[in-house]
């Protein structure tokens, strides 16, 4: 952490540096400073050029220099209360490279540092805890679920087609770069989108790219194309960010309809085989969610994952949304069974964020019954079942489950 970093943060305890350093684009238009925030700011009607000098996002940027805690940021500060590392916590060794300079200067004012774009909602995947907003594959089960149940507004209807960034709106973004050091890409699952190839190819053109770190968050069912690999070595350097939430059968369940044992063949391809095909530097970090259907095997997700990556490129965040997924939301006897399993393990420590965050607030019985209520609607679409395919977990919750579930089991036989 640089010496400006040091000081504001003892002057200004609420300071973030990702609204000086970031801009998050989806392909809808929606924006903000950071995941967190993803879509805080409506640029829908804002030229891709205009968005980094928007009215809301010098507003933010306002706020955190005057040593306000925004309402937006939320977020962050209760996790960071709760004793769990938040975003701005987590991101502060890149995203600080913000300087006293660069902010006294205007410099900041020319673009982010950090482009993070949600190329779309194209995804092969239908994630547990994701919604249709960024998987197209939503899109049948949203319909099961509006037909058979009445959910015509849950986050699984498919309210847009399968959208992406236009070639013209790639050309847009290219123009956006000038204080460009790293551009993150998002999906859907990113590597199966090819209008970002435009921004690529721009930057390799106009002599940028060299100086520019690219990161993939993607879910690791896909390799990068043979064109890719091409356009990779002309960068600095490219970094996946692989979102693993379990592995064996919970893997399937979770990331449904992904396979570990595919996707653990393409772990051995990434890290032993493509920083070999690739001219730039190659890096690779995890991400696990952690929510209700994966807290209690994290030593063994976290065991099998240290085959692949350093124990230090292993991250955890947690799900807020929706709160039937959210680890807070677990029977409390169930829950002192996982804090026991998770402090007796040698992650003890590393895990002790999440244990935490965990035992903050007590379990919510309504959001407990949606959690077993949509847990039964997506095994019955999915053909799965819970008792199948994470079993250990299902002994501790059964009680309390088949209790949520009174009045439900009659419409879903
Ligand atoms: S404080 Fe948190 S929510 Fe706010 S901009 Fe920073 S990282 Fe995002």
């Amino acid at each position: 952490m640089g010496d400006f970093v040091n000081k504001i943060f003892k002057k200004n305890p609420y300071f973030c540096p990702a609204p000086f350093t970031s801009l998050v684009q989806d392909y809808q238009g929606r924006s903000g400073p950071c995941p967190y925030n993803s879509g805080c700011f409506d640029f829908s009607n804002v030229n891709i050029k205009d968005r980094w000098a928007a009215k809301s996002t010098v507003e933010l940027q306002r706020q955190h220099l005057n040593g306000e805690k925004p309402a937006l940021c939320q977020r962050c500060y209760t996790e960071e209360e709760s004793g769990f590392l938040s975003y701005r916590q987590l991101e502060q060794s890149h995203l600080l490279k913000t300087t006293e300079e660069e902010i006294n200067s205007g410099s900041y004012r020319a673009g982010a540092k950090a482009l993070v774009l949600r190329l779309s909602n194209i995804c092969n995947y239908a994630c547990r805890t994701c919604h249709s907003l960024d998987s197209s594959l939503f899109k049948a089960e949203g319909d099961f679920y509006a037909k058979n149940y009445g959910d015509v507004n849950s986050r699984y209807v498919q309210k847009d087609a399968r959208r992406e960034f236009s070639a013209e709106e790639m050309y847009e973004i290219a123009k956006t770069c000038a204080n460009a050091e790293n551009i993150e890409f998002y999906g859907g699952e990113p590597l199966l989108n090819t209008t970002h190839h435009i921004l690529l190819k721009d930057l390799i053109t106009s002599g940028r790219s060299s100086k520019i770190s690219l990161f993939y968050c993607t879910n690791a069912s896909t390799l990068p194309s043979t064109e890719l690999k091409v356009l990779f070595s002309q960068f600095k350097k490219v970094h996946f960010n692989f979102s693993l939430d379990g592995i064996n059968e919970n893997y399937h369940y979770i990331r449904w309809p992904g396979e570990w044992s595919k996707v653990e063949k393409n772990l051995e391809f990434y890290t032993r085989e493509l920083p070999q095909e690739i001219n730039c530097e190659v890096s690779f970090g995890v991400n696990i969610t952690v929510s209700i259907l994966n807290i209690f095997y994290l030593p063994e997700i976290l065991e099998k994952l240290k085959s692949f990556f350093q124990e230090s490129a292993l991250h955890m965040t947690t799900v807020h949304e929706p709160r039937y997924y959210a680890v807070v939301n677990i029977p409390e006897a169930s829950k002192k069974i996982i804090e026991d399993k998770l402090n007796s393990s040698r992650y003890r420590e590393k895990l002790a964020g999440i244990t935490g965050y965990m035992m903050s607030k007590e379990c919510n019985p309504v959001i407990w019954k949606k959690f077993a209520v949509w847990t039964k609607k997506k095994d019955k679409y999915r053909h799965t079942e819970i008792q199948k395919y994470i079993p250990e977990f299902y002994n501790i919750i059964e009680q309390d489950y088949v209790a949520a579930l009174d009045g439900f089991k009659a419409i879903t036989k």
